[in-house]
């Protein structure tokens, strides 16, 4: 799968995605990172990319122009108009389902924003998504886009070794993961639970899922309240249809 992030700091997204997994799986081919420098593309002579908001107010607005000629230099090499994520604090909160629709993509470009945001006639012609990884205002949409890449590549084929860790993770079925624990038994005074050390699969699996519905009841009601959870498991547990959790 192909990543092309459109930036003023290209060095940010490719020192923070060359490391551990994501470097890794883009070494041994699974994935490919590109991050454009939307600078390069100005035309002009001071290397200027923003100018004062039109009505006035604080800060600076990136011109279109850049953006869209990096834009466009980019899909011609690709040689089509992938999906294009515009990283927002406007946009639908981004969520692992989200991911799991964008990983199924053979490319995907990312424009990252600074200052105050970017023109809106450049986001009118590129962008397809618009898209927010929460309610609070960053500097610009480099950590954004680092995070959605690191979530989307998670779920390509290959970029994980153990394949069953990206099916079986915190919001599978609107469920949270399970604790996890490694040796030693004892740690601080504490013992890992017995079950699992037990051999005994199904008891293993039984109290894994209890786990999972007791952390997502604890920290997450509201996603308890879409589980697909069987008519026991919500009497055992206390999670009402109709009222929710
Ligand atoms: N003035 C804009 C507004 O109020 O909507 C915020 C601009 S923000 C300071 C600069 C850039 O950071 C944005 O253009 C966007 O690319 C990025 N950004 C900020 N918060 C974000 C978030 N929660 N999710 C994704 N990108 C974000």
């Amino acid at each position: 799968m192909n990543f092309y992030i459109l930036t003023l700091f290209p060095e940010m997204v490719r020192q923070a995605l060359s490391a551990s997994i994501i470097g890794r799986a883009e070494e041994n081919g699974f994935l490919h990172i590109d991050a454009v420098n939307i600078r390069d593309y100005t035309k002009d002579k001071h290397q200027k990319v923003d100018d004062y908001p039109y009505g006035g107010g604080a800060g600076m607005v990136m011109q279109a122009q850049p953006i869209y000629d990096a834009y466009h230099a980019l899909t011609e090499k690709i040689g089509r108009r992938p999906r294009t994520v515009y990283l927002t604090p406007q946009g639908h909160t981004f969520t692992q389902d989200l991911a799991k629709e964008m990983s199924l993509e053979e490319d995907l470009i990312f424009l990252c924003g600074h200052y105050e945001g970017v023109d809106e006639r450049a986001l009118e012609e590129i962008v397809t998504d618009y898209v927010s990884i929460g309610d609070y205002v960053l500097t610009g949409g480099e950590l954004a886009a680092m995070v959605m890449v690191d979530a989307v590549s998670r779920m390509v084929p290959g970029v994980l070794t153990n394949e069953a860790s990206g099916s079986m993770e915190s919001f599978e079925g609107n469920l949270l993961e399970y604790p996890q624990y490694t040796r030693p038994f004892v740690w601080n005074g504490k013992e890992a639970p017995k079950v699992l050390l037990s051999g005994n699969h199904q008891k293993i699996e039984a109290w894994r899922r209890e786990q999972s519905i007791l952390r997502t009841k604890r920290y997450r009601p509201d996603l308890l309240k879409k589980a697909d959870l069987t008519i026991r498991e919500k009497a055992v547990y206390g999670v009402n249809d109709k009222k929710g959790v």
